[in-house]
């Protein structure tokens, strides 16, 4: 039996689908729960989508035998709108969003759901699929449409389903696509009688465009350096040359193959065990700094979520609730500590930006790490609250991006692993700050402990403890950089 997650998985890697049918042991046991908010908010578009069309009827039953029969049933009852029918046989199985009747041509159009926010091409081949399977078993099909999250929409009071949600028709991108199908449906159906395991290189699919579920299976054997993290990374061209030289390593690209300027630094770091330092690069950029130097970073929820939690924010909008600011009022001077984290059930930028604008004054450099990303957080505060906009122009006019003397490759060491973020540099810069020992290590998991905090369902004791972890946390990420320049300054002045 393939059913349409199949399908899409065989679209990604005919090895996923395999593993996925025969090997589910190896699926680690976190996985559901990592993106437990991606099927969270997906199931909230679901619900707002299910409200633009009130007649509906449910035929949705986890017993697929027992949804068969359900959705049949509506069908001979002539029930114009149907809720997730389940419609299988001949070894396919689909079970749409939504089929309405068009009473004028007699036929069914469909409705699909998706989270993001524009229509995607794996969505055609989704709904190709769902066309094939449900015309094979009988059903006479007209229209097909996506209902997807609208960019646009700002929330103001209570969600209208017709305004946070755009429908887009793609009848003909999905007829031009079902002769294809019918082609990979056959070719899914020999993978799956396949006793043995299909071999496949492993390429850009491993993450294009789902992350696939058996990375740690499939990279086991990839090494700690790899040519698949090579800074800028290889195109896949590029990556299928290496392999087919037998390559995998850094250390054995041959000198002149790689192109990029980081990407050659890092080759030769890990080729000869050196490190790479621009010490006049590295001078040149700290001299822009002046004290008081501020060092922060935000924490932000909104980056997975597609209905906006609070008025004047569009999905998937970042809002930072948190931050972390040290402060070096001058050189050698005691280190300050500040931080903010709302608890409230309500938007946090007004108190953010009051509390924020008591501690940074109008002069001294503020540094964050990927500045860009603060930067337009200030802006879209500044917006939504006018009373703050001249202060944020002011900070993002004094920011300093101090991740761009990695990303420059100003300072290039083997163990970044190709990459400039702070997760990777700190450990080998400041090895005795870590994130390993804290509950929360990384932003995602951050953005979701905050929304269950705030939560009025969460336990009070529970609260407590995420509000506690959450402060560690981005303290941390503020030290970090407190260290990292201290690092680079002794290594320009000893
Ligand atoms: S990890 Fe990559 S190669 Fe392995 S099954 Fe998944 S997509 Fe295919």
């Amino acid at each position: 039996m393939l059913t349409k997650s199949d399908f899409i998985k065989y679209l990604q890697c005919y090895k996923y689908l395999w593993l996925y049918k025969n090997r589910k042991d190896l699926i680690p046991a976190d996985y559901a729960d990592r993106f437990a908010q991606i099927f969270g908010e997906g199931y909230k578009v679901e619900d707002y989508a299910y409200k633009l069309f009130p007649d509906g009827a449910d035929a949705y039953d986890e017993d697929f035998k027992t949804a068969i029969s359900k959705t049949q049933d509506l069908i001979n009852k002539k029930i114009q709108v149907i809720f997730q029918p389940t419609i299988s046989g001949r070894e396919l199985f689909s079970r749409a969003d939504i089929i309405k009747f068009d009473t004028k041509n007699k036929c069914w159009d469909i409705y699909e759901i998706k989270g993001s926010t524009s229509v995607k091409d794996i969505y055609e081949a989704d709904l190709a699929f769902q066309k094939v399977c449900l015309e094979t078993n009988g059903l006479k099909l007209g229209k097909l449409f996506i209902i997807h999250v609208n960019k646009e929409f700002v929330k103001k009071g209570e969600i209208k389903p017709e305004k946070f949600l755009t429908i887009v028709e793609i009848t003909q991108e999905v007829n031009d696509l079902v002769k294809e199908t019918r082609t990979q449906i056959k070719e899914a159906l020999m993978v799956l009688q396949k006793t043995k395991e299909p071999q496949i290189r492993i390429l850009k699919q491993c993450y294009d465009p789902y992350e696939c579920c058996f990375t740690n299976y499939c990279w086991k054997d990839v090494p700690t350096n790899s040519i698949y993290n090579l800074a800028g990374r290889l195109s896949e061209q590029k990556l299928e040359q290496l392999l087919d030289e037998g390559i995998m390593a850094i250390k054995d690209i041959p000198e002149g193959f790689l192109k990029s300027h980081r990407a050659i630094l890092q080759h030769q770091a890990i080729k000869h065990n050196t490190v790479h330092i621009e010490k006049d690069k590295i001078a040149q950029e700290l001299a822009h700094l002046k004290y008081p130097l501020y060092f922060l970073d935000y924490e932000t929820y909104g980056f997975g979520a597609a209905v906006p939690l609070f008025d004047g924010y569009h999905p998937y909008e970042n809002m930072p609730f948190q931050y972390s600011l040290h402060v070096l009022p001058k050189s050698k001077a005691k280190l300050e500590h500040y931080k903010f984290l709302s608890a409230k059930f309500a938007d946090p930028a007004p108190d953010l930006a009051e509390s924020l604008r008591k501690i940074i004054k109008s002069k001294g450099s503020v540094l964050a790490w990927n500045a860009g990303f603060e930067m337009g957080c200030n802006d879209q505060m500044g917006q939504r609250y006018p009373k703050y906009k001249k202060f944020f122009a002011s900070v993002n006019l004094r920011m300093f991006d101090l991740m761009q003397i990695f990303r420059q490759g100003y300072y290039v060491h083997k163990d970044f692993a190709g990459s400039a973020s702070l997760k990777k540099v700190l450990p080998v810069l400041a090895p005795k700050l870590s994130y390993e020992k804290l509950n929360i290590h990384e932003g995602g998991t951050a953005s979701e402990s905050w929304r269950k905090m705030i939560d009025p369902a969460t336990d009070k004791t529970e609260s407590k403890r995420i509000y506690n972890d959450l402060l560690k946390y981005c303290e941390l990420d503020t030290l970090a950089m407190v260290e990292i320049l201290k690092v680079l300054e002794k290594v320009i002045f000893g």
